[in-house]
């Protein structure tokens, strides 16, 4: 007798601060969806149990029977083969967890798992600005910068799960220190933590600009979105920061341009926000620093699905492992 398959998915973003859950139909429609605070502070085993409490909370009154499978952004490094999480910095006392496992027991259905940016990637391919194209790369600017590749339809994953590090390719060999240790990564150049830096590197130097007004002479509290603020007010000093990164970003993009050649690349995050003082820059270090053939066909667009991306592509994940499973079980 043939099983009927199971109809239902779920797909869950687990943020530092915020956990998305969406509970979706096998064609990606999401039926329901609840964001909640994360608590990291509380620790991994309270974090756990409440993404357990979460997922029966959005499935009822669906039985389990008729859930396929759930994936899991996370935000860091990852197995995404075996579905472990490596040292997330964002979620502290996490140490190496075995999340696929620990999961699986739980709930008794399926459990993969993905990094969020490179889940983000496969969200806008799937559901949002990248729609029809087969080869696409995503960027998102926060905090830091993360990315996600889709090289032919398929995410770009590498031989352990770690490709797709774009925050940490070298754009200036004596560029400032990275978070990752390294000197002058994309992301010590153009993420939002980079121009909050360089702006106030910049200040100490005796630069004059409003911001040093707005913050009260506190260089600590300079925020992106000030800054951005202060550009769009016309400060000399807020407008050299975002150009000095939207340049940097936009030599990150050749880069990226030579080696996958991608139909379109899709911007996040919050830094993205600025896109009309970003994108002059851009193009022109992409005119400076791209061959003239790739500069021309790459679609450069924003993202879609904004904060919801990792959820989104957590759900692509469930549908793809669950259609896996199936197939390989009948097979
Ligand atoms: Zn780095």
């Amino acid at each position: 007798m043939k099983e009927n398959p199971a109809n239902h998915v779920i797909g869950i973003d687990l943020g530092g601060t915020r956990l998305r859950v969406a509970l979706a139909d096998r064609a990606g429609t999401i039926i329901r969806h609840r964001v909640v605070p994360t608590l990291a502070e509380e620790g991994r085993n309270a974090v756990l149990g409440r993404i357990v409490v979460e997922v029966r909370t959005i499935l009822d009154p669906i039985n389990l029977v008729d859930l396929a499978a759930v994936a899991v952004a996370v935000p860091g490094p990852v197995d995404p083969l075996n579905g472990v999480v490596y040292r997330p910095p964002n979620l502290p006392g996490w140490g190496d967890v075995d999340l696929k496992s620990i999961l699986e027991d739980e709930l008794t259905v399926p459990v993969v798992v993905g990094n969020d940016a490179n889940l983000a990637a496969l969200a806008e391919h799937r559901f949002g600005a990248g729609r029809g194209a087969s080869h696409l790369v995503y960027i998102t600017m926060s905090t830091g910068i993360g990315g996600g590749i889709v090289n032919d339809g398929e995410l770009l994953l590498g031989a352990w799960g770690g490709a797709a590090e774009i925050g940490h390719m070298t754009i200036d060999l004596n560029g400032p220190r990275c978070s990752c240790g390294n000197f002058g990564c994309l992301e010590a150049m153009a993420s939002g933590r980079a121009i909050t830096d360089e702006a106030a590197r910049r200040i100490a130097f005796g630069a004059t600009s409003v911001l040093t007004e707005w913050i009260h002479g506190k260089v600590d509290d300079l925020r992106t979105q000030i800054i951005v603020q202060a550009a769009h007010e016309g400060d000399p000093l807020a407008i050299e920061v975002i150009e000095w990164a939207a340049y940097h970003l936009g030599v990150g993009l050749a880069n990226l341009m030579h080696l996958f050649d991608p139909d379109v690349i899709v911007i996040g995050g919050g830094v993205s926000n600025a896109w009309n003082l970003l994108m002059p820059t851009i193009q022109r270090a992409l005119r400076e620093r791209a061959m003239e053939v790739y500069g021309c066909r790459t679609r450069i667009v924003r993202s879609e699905l904004g904060d919801d991306g990792g959820m989104f592509g957590a759900v692509a994940m469930a549908i793809d492992a669950a259609k896996f499973l199936e197939e390989r079980k009948a097979a």
